[in-house]
């Protein structure tokens, strides 16, 4: 523990100012106050102030700020009152303790007590004055630190998890990253202590073997450098494990496939020498595109400012910040080395964020909402959007416009056809990015579709999405089920009784007709097993006959009950046949594809295959052209014009090869039969600019 003229020494040494005096009788007040009390450790009580007010002094906090750490737990555990420390210790003070008292009593409540309203006073308190904040961050730190001694493990979880959740967040959101890292590692140790040990054993097996990557790497980054002209200090680390644990976790990936482990770090003195390093580095090593971030010329929100980049060493990305001295004490101690140089501090921009929170509190409308909202802003890993009217909404990081609808409503979400991102219409797979106002367009028509699964992020979205597609894919494959078998019973060898259907399913153990037909559908059930149930003795004798007619496929939901292949991309007017496949729908192939072909010469089971026919007004698809055209000025907008003017709509567009004549593109249009394809090629090689055009 800190002696009293060891913690006055450390004030005095960064302020000499200090008012020395505050200090001592802080010092003496709080030891008698808090007397015999004991810690879980069995040190005296008066040991965890005085820690929490050496942890201030490392930030080289004022002497109201160490004092009020010295004094913070006097008013809520010993007979101390607001009125003694007013008097003896001034406005201040009391009013810091105070707050930081509040903040105590908010803590100690249960999750479902803390909600809501109590958590808008805690952000309260601490918008009042940011110092509250700081003491309390300390205070945290300090009980992190002296966690192992609370015997009871669902207690130490509770805490571990309140400082992940809360502290943690607070800490990062307003710079301070050696809190928030030192956090973390202690609350992940509590709350996964297998993954934790799991990742250190792992970390430490790396470093066997003698040979001192981290050392080499910085080694050789710090001779680049300085061969450059630049004086630089440079660190290398191995990431912490909570850190390795979380990218493990957002990536879906395992340890060993998780190549970016070690960071580093270089301190020059000015900004234009961090450019200039940065420069060196990017010239010796590939960079890693869309890694590269500039928070000198665009500082964080906490004001965090930085140059970060990753770089490909020797095989392996290496994470490299770039920052002068002045911004590393920022980037450690964030808003306290504001705060710890008075004159720079501005204290209507400092905690604006915590303006912004209470805010957001306010509009909210029930107490779990209002939770929810205040969990959500403080984590990074949410943004939030608007509707066209102002209504908020909170999502996690990635989401898109289809999560966006679900979260407004179900109805909503149905019926999405396209969105306007801050008024522009935008893809469905666009990514929303906080702040922005998010309009849904819909349509009563519209029904969601199975590719938005992969559009969706949100728990919401998905399952509203599957529930759907569930309902909807039971509807086809009934009504695809029929079909084959009323293709089935033409088949048999003699008309069909009144009764054998009835029959039939009960010899099939089926609840009813609809359970037989999807059951056809999915082929689990192969065409000798349904006829036999209908007509016992059937099966054996031919139950290889032809399919009597081309199975129509008109009115079935593509990506439902059947899916026009990838491969030869069908499209109406093509004579096409279908693959069935075990618990899917149909793949529709063009009867000249060269894939199904390979497929029928793997393939034993013949009756694999149906013959289909498209029906008549059946929907468009998508045929892909190869399109060899004259390497001249606007030969490719000529071909846009051609597939224009035969209403047809470019999908996708690919540049193959190129010469000094020729270019080759690949081109994914949209048409409604085989006679718009043909007539569009016909239009296509009449055109000069084109040299050649080929179905795909
Ligand atoms: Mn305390």
């Amino acid at each position: 523990m800190l002696r009293q003229y060891e913690l006055v020494d450390r004030v005095l040494d960064y302020d000499p100012d200090a008012d020395e005096a505050l200090l001592n009788r802080a010092y003496v007040f709080s030891m008698h106050a808090h007397g015999s009390q004991k810690r879980a450790s069995g040190d005296p009580y008066f040991s965890h102030p005085i820690e929490v007010a050496g942890i201030l002094t490392d930030l080289r906090l004022d002497a109201e700020t160490i004092a009020t750490a010295i004094l913070h737990d006097t008013i809520e555990d010993t007979v101390a009152t607001y009125d003694e420390i007013d008097r003896l210790f001034g406005g201040n003070v009391a009013r810091l303790v105070d707050g930081v008292t509040k903040l105590s009593k908010i803590e100690a409540q249960t999750e479902s007590e803390r909600a809501a309203e109590n958590l808008r006073k805690f952000l309260l308190a601490m918008s009042d004055d940011i110092r509250v904040l700081l003491v309390k961050l300390a205070d945290r730190l300090h009980n992190m630190r002296t966690l192992h001694h609370i015997a009871k493990p669902e207690k130490r979880r509770r805490i571990a998890r309140e400082t992940m959740d809360i502290y943690a967040p607070l800490a990062e959101r307003i710079g301070m990253y050696e809190f928030m890292r030192e956090m973390q590692t202690l609350a992940f140790q509590q709350l996964e202590p297998e993954a934790h040990e799991s990742i250190t054993r792992r970390l430490a097996r790396l470093n066997e073997g003698g040979d001192n990557r981290i050392h080499d790497i910085a080694e050789g980054l710090k001779q680049l450098v300085v061969r450059g002209g630049i004086d630089a200090d440079v660190t290398g680390r191995q990431k912490h494990p909570y850190s390795i644990w979380k990218k493990m976790a957002e990536r879906h990936i395992s340890f060993e496939a998780l190549s970016d482990i070690m960071a580093f770090r270089i301190v020059v003195e000015s900004e234009e020498e961090c450019y200039r390093a940065l420069g060196l580095i990017h010239r010796r090593w590939p960079m890693v595109p869309g890694r590269f971030k500039d928070y000198i010329s665009t500082p964080k929100r906490n004001g965090y400012r930085s140059l970060h980049t990753t770089v490909i060493h020797a095989e392996n990305p290496v994470e490299i910040q770039i920052r002068t001295r002045v911004q590393h004490a920022q980037a450690e101690f964030g808003l306290a080395a504001h705060w710890a140089y008075k004159d720079r501090v501005r204290p209507d921009h400092q905690h604006s964020w915590i303006r912004d929170l209470v805010e957001i509190l306010d509009t909210a409308a029930s107490p779990e909402e209002l939770l929810e909202h205040t969990r959500m802003a403080m984590y990074q890993d949410r943004i939030f959007a608007f509707t066209p009217k102002g209504e908020l909404h909170q999502l996690p990081k990635g989401a898109t416009p289809i999560d966006f609808a679900y979260a407004v409503h179900t109805d909503l979400g149905d019926q999405a056809v396209g969105a306007k991102v801050n008024g522009r219409v935008v893809p469905l797979s666009t990514v929303i990015e906080n702040g922005d106002q998010v309009q849904i367009l819909s349509s009563r028509g519209q029904t969601p579709q199975p590719a938005w699964l992969n559009l969706a992020i949100t728990g919401k979205a998905l399952a509203a999405i599957r529930r759907h597609l569930r309902h909807t894919q039971r509807a086809e494959q009934v009504a695809l089920g029929r079909k084959l078998y009323t293709d089935l019973v033409e088949r048999l060898p003699a008309q069909l009784g009144q009764d054998a259907l009835g029959a039939a399913l009960k010899r099939l153990k089926l609840a009813d007709e609809d359970a037989l037909m999807a059951a056809i559908a999915r082929r689990q059930l192969d065409d000798a097993t349904v006829m036999e149930a209908l007509m016992p003795g059937a099966a054996g004798a031919d139950t290889a006959a032809p399919q009597t007619s081309a199975i129509s496929i008109k009115g079935l939901r593509r990506g439902v009950a059947f899916e026009l292949a990838t491969c030869c991309h069908p499209v109406p007017g093509d004579r096409i046949v279908g693959l069935r496949r075990p618990d899917a729908g149909i793949e529709v192939h063009t009867i000249d594809c060269r894939v199904l072909t390979e497929l029928a010469d793997r393939s034993a089971d013949e009756t694999d295959w149906v013959d289909l026919s498209w029906g008549d007004d059946a929907a468009g698809a998508t045929a892909r052209i190869q399109v060899q055209v004259k390497n001249e000025p606007g030969a490719l907008g000529i071909v846009s014009t051609v597939i224009g003017a035969h209403k047809a709509n470019i999908i996708a567009l690919r540049l193959d090869t190129r010469d000094a004549r020729f270019h080759t593109n690949t081109i994914d249009v949209e048409v409604h039969d085989i006679g718009q394809l043909t007539r569009l090629v016909a239009g296509l090689r009449a055109a000069d600019a084109v040299n050649a055009v080929e179905r795909v």
